[in-house]
Formats: C-alpha cells, structure tokens, sequence
C-alpha cells in the first residue's frame, strides 16, 4: 500500500504549486501596458493638428501658424495678469476680462540654461528670458535666433511661435518664444 500512495503524490504537490503562485501574484508588475495600447488605439482616430503649449495662455489663429497671448485685465483698475486669477491682486476686484497681450515686449533678464525642466523637446542648452509686455506683466520663456553674445538686457523682442515637438496624439504642440525685434 505504501507503494501506491507514493505514486499519487500530486495531490499534495498540486497544493504546494497552488500556495505557490498565489504568493507570486504579490509580486507582479501591474498591468500597465494594456493602458498604453488603448491610449495609441484612441490616437488614432483624431486627425495630428497644431495645438498651444497652454490653451490658458496662447491662442492659436485656425491654421495654427499665428497665434497670441492671453492674459486678463482688471476692469476696475485697469491692472493686467498674465494667468487667470480669480480677483485682481493690485484692487481684489472680481471684474477681470480675458484680453489678447501685445506680440512686443522688452528683454529684462535672461538665463542660460543647460539643465532643461522634463519633456524639453528643443536645443540646450538654450536662452530662458523674462520679458516684461506694454501691459506690465512679464513673461518668462525661450529667446530664440539671437547668439548669446548679442543678448542686450533692455532691447526689444517680438513673439514667435514655433513647434516645439509632439505629443503623445502626435499633434504639434505651439509654444511661444522671443527673437530680436526686426528693428
Ligand atoms: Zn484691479
């Protein structure tokens, strides 16, 4: 009889496999790349198109090749803002319009960066200026078809846009810079 209960032991060995695996399962990677593929799947569908960086801060004409600032107005105090506040910093007016910012401002500081922020598709290193707009508030981004040793703290500048890389639904996203005024 001993000989025979020697040959059925995969009852107890198909416990052991079984405590085993549910074990294991603690361990697993989450299933992370069926959500990748279902995200590809829905890109598909929509058709590439020029997109702003920030549709809060630039709003692109219906080609996608011209485009301007946006900012917000006080219309107690006349103050601007660059992003949407929800009342005026300068008077705590709630009286604030959406209203497109001047494509010309002047160069105050500016830094060069050889450590670019996550997801920088352009050049490095590269020029990070703070530009100061008719309006009052100043703008921090790239400057753009100006060597280094040309920059001038205090000379114009003037908006460009250009793509600056895709996203993961391969439209081109817009993103606003400053070159020299053409003057
Ligand atoms: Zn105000």
């Amino acid at each position: 009889m001993k000989g025979v209960n020697n040959g059925q032991k995969t009852g107890p060995n198909l416990r052991e496999e079984a405590g085993r695996q549910g074990r294991g399962h603690d361990n697993e990677p989450s299933r992370c790349k069926e959500g990748i593929s279902r995200d590809m799947s829905e890109a598909k569908k929509k058709s590439p198109q020029r997109i702003p960086v920030s549709s809060k801060k630039l709003r692109l004409s219906g080609d996608g090749l011209d485009g301007v600032l946006l900012g917000m107005k006080c219309n107690n105090c006349g103050e601007y803002f660059l992003s949407a506040p929800n009342f005026c910093a300068n008077c705590t007016s709630d009286d604030l319009e959406e209203v497109e910012l001047s494509k010309h401002g002047t160069l105050r500081s500016y830094t060069v960066v050889h450590t670019p922020p996550p997801g920088w598709q352009g050049n490095v290193p590269y020029i990070l200026g703070s530009v100061e707009l008719p309006e009052g508030p100043s703008i921090r981004s790239e400057v753009v078809d100006c060597p280094q040793q040309s920059l001038k703290v205090g000379m114009p500048v003037d908006m460009v846009l250009r793509v600056a890389g895709k996203d993961k639904e391969e439209n081109e996203v817009v993103v606003y810079s400053w070159k020299p005024a053409s003057e």
